[in-house]
């Protein structure tokens, strides 16, 4: 039983693989406090699913310092290139947009990193901007795609700054704009803010396979917004926030054949 968990800003996730590389356990936690409470809290959960204590555990994500009961520490890159390659063999980049950052990693050979550019600067591009401006618009972040389908008009938000795009979201309210088109607008500036890293990375991106990860990615508008922008299908995984816990438990199960020697290599 393998165990990957990755401790990021918002959430804590895990996921148990068997020897077959089946997903037997998945856990979602708010991230909260963090620290070690929280590790030991999904770890605990883990092993209710599972009936037993993991094999292997590998952490990564930020906080990943505080699982004590890691094997090994690998950073969230590393673990979304790998979680990605397990689940699409043909993917060429990734594009993850968690609570606190997005990244644009450049796949090599065997869901190894050929290169990667991140944004943890500033909220634009972030899960942050959606959850500011899904309180400012009064609706669940978690509503925000199926507003985003019920947009008949096409508003343009101008500020990529979340502080400003608050401001501008809440006179566009004031100016009796409808909410769903202002959610759609501001998918459309999330996604240009994660195009212009991705422009940097990926010539002639509309040729490579694209697949967006982190929790964001479960908001369906963002995927058809970001479609849009690149000109190409975007992938989205069944549980896209769990990408990285899932390289996380990709590399724990290569640990059990490393120790075996059975393995050779770089993890
Ligand atoms: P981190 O790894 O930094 O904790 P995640 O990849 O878990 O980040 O993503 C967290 C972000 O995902 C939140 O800021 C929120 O905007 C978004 N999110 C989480 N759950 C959902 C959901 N069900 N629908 C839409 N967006 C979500």
């Amino acid at each position: 039983m393998y165990m990957g968990i990755d401790i990021g800003s918002s959430f804590g996730k895990a996921i148990c693989l068997n020897d077959d590389g089946d997903v037997i356990a998945r856990v979602l936690e708010p991230t909260g406090l963090g620290g070690k409470q929280l590790a030991n809290k999904i770890r605990q959960a883990v092993i209710e699913q599972i009936g037993q204590e993991p094999t292997y555990a590998v952490a990564t994500g930020y906080g990943r310092i505080n699982v004590p009961f890691a094997d090994k520490t690998v950073t969230e890159i590393s673990c979304h290139a790998r979680g990605v390659n397990h689940l699409y063999n043909e993917c060429k980049v990734v594009v993850d947009i968690g609570g606190q950052d997005s990244k644009v990693i450049v796949l090599g050979p065997k869901g190894s990193v050929a290169d990667f550019v991140m944004n943890d600067k500033c909220a634009a591009g972030t899960g942050r901007f959606l959850d500011v401006m899904a309180r400012a618009l009064e609706v669940e972040v978690t509503d925000l795609g199926d507003l985003h389908y019920l947009s008949d008009k096409r508003l343009e938000i101008s500020s990529t700054c979340a502080v400003f795009a608050e401001s501008e979201v809440i006179s566009l309210l004031a100016q009796g704009e409808a909410r769903e088109d202002i959610v759609a607008g501001l998918h459309r500036a999330i996604t240009n803010r994660v195009y212009s890293l991705l422009r940097g990375r990926v010539r002639g991106s509309s040729a490579d396979f694209l697949v967006l990860t982190g929790g964001v990615a479960r908001n369906k508008g963002i995927a058809d917004a970001l479609t849009e922008k690149v000109g190409a299908q975007v992938h989205v995984p069944d549980e896209p926030q769990f990408t990285g816990a899932l390289g996380a438990a990709v590399i724990a199960s290569e640990l059990k054949l490393h120790k075996e020697g059975e393995l050779q290599g770089v993890l």
